[in-house]
């Protein structure tokens, strides 16, 4: 009979195997490192802190968020925030002046990069130009101005960026082509075609999915991964499944925390240069979620800067979300032994700008 002692060298032995097959870039242990608890996460985690250190330094990047709107004309079944998940006297649009003002706290504090967010409607266009603009004039001071507005026209992406908007989050959520047009009323194509749209027009992209959708095993969640790392974007993220109270999957499972624990290490290693949140929802999956976030590998903490009342009104993950203050941001960045990087630009000179210079004969935008 083994020892205790002899079963544990056993596993580390092979979860050492697995973590040097995922740096090699192979897709075929995803699975595995994705089922690792005990011992085997502990060391898929050190790994990927090790990785991420070596290649970033010991350093993590804050991000400040504002929320422009929470009018969105997509129906995707697991946002709060989906139309008509939002009572009509609940919408709003921020003034000009508001967000003159939001932008000008991020400057007054320690956040590298200034990021837009948005519900996906053309409404928005021309507040994220104004905004982009306000966040981009902070010469010589310049941060990184990166948006997440969801799909809007192809001459609002030439504007905003030459606005001055340097980055663009738009995540594929899943590459499972049946469950992401289920779960978002639209082809998975659709939502690539504007990813390839950004990335000629020079936009640093950030992309990534969602861990624990109803319907989605996780053989899907490992494809997701490999589908994200093989996109080469600057930006990659994942979050747990939060069931929202009010959207059709409220009576859903929520996304296992180790799962997305384990998909953050697994990104890092097969990517170890990209830019990795440790998304505010793992903070809905019990204690100290953004810090296991970090200790996973993750290099990102975003603050939000949206006023109180309009944050209260955008719905994402759920109605009672978890908003991130900035000693909140740095407590966790303190507790997982990182420093904040003083870099405006907090993409890896590699990865700013164009990541595929001009690729035309992709800019194609399926219907919208
Ligand atoms: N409307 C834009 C879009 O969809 O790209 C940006 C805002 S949207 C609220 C930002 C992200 O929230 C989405 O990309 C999606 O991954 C995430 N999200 C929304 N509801 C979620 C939920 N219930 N659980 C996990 N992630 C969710
Ligand atoms: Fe709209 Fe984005 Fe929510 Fe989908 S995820 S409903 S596009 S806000």
């Amino acid at each position: 009979m083994f020892a205790p002692w002899a079963s544990k060298m056993i596993s580390m032995r092979s979860s050492q195997e697995i973590v040097t097959a995922l740096e090699e870039g192979e897709p075929g242990r995803i699975l595995d490192a994705l089922k690792f608890r005990g011992v085997d996460q502990q060391a898929l985690f050190k790994a990927a802190r090790e990785a991420r250190d070596r290649v970033l330094g010991h350093s993590a990047i804050l991000r400040g968020v504002v929320e422009l709107t929470n009018l969105c004309r997509m129906s995707c079944l697991y946002c709060p925030m989906r139309r008509g998940g939002v009572a009509a006297e609940e919408h709003y649009l921020l003034s000009q002046d508001l967000i003159a003002a939001a932008i000008e706290r991020i400057c007054a504090d320690p956040i590298n990069v200034v990021s837009l967010q948005s519900g996906e409607t053309p409404r928005v266009a021309e507040l994220a130009i104004f905004a982009t603009r306000v966040a981009a004039a902070k010469a010589p001071d310049r941060r990184e101005v990166l948006l997440c507005l969801g799909k809007q026209e192809l001459q609002v992406y030439e504007d905003l960026r030459a606005s001055g908007a340097d980055s663009y989050i738009m995540k594929f959520e899943t590459s499972d082509v049946r469950l992401h047009e289920t779960l978002r009323g639209e082809p998975l194509e659709t939502r690539l075609s504007h990813i390839r749209a950004l990335q000629s027009i020079g936009f640093a992209v950030g992309t990534g999915s969602i861990v624990g959708l109803p319907g989605q095993p996780l053989e899907s969640v490992a494809d997701d991964i490999q589908f994200g790392v093989a996109l080469g974007t600057a930006m990659l993220s994942v979050s747990p499944f939060i069931p929202g109270e009010r959207t059709p999957l409220r009576h859903a499972k929520m996304g296992d925390r180790d799962t997305t624990l384990n998909a953050i290490s697994i990104m890092r290693l097969m990517s170890p240069a990209a830019t990795i949140p440790t998304v505010s929802a793992l903070e809905l999956t019990g204690g100290d979620g953004q810090l296991a976030g970090l200790m996973a590998g993750a290099n990102v903490v975003t603050v939000n800067y949206t006023p109180s009342r309009e944050a209260g009104l955008y719905h994402i993950y759920r109605e009672n979300r978890f908003r991130v203050p900035l000693d909140h941001a740095l407590r966790v960045i303190d507790l997982a032994n990182l420093s904040c990087t003083e870099d405006h630009m907090s993409l890896p000179s590699a990865n700013r700008g164009a990541i595929k210079a001009h690729q035309p004969e992709q800019r194609t935008i399926v219907e919208m």
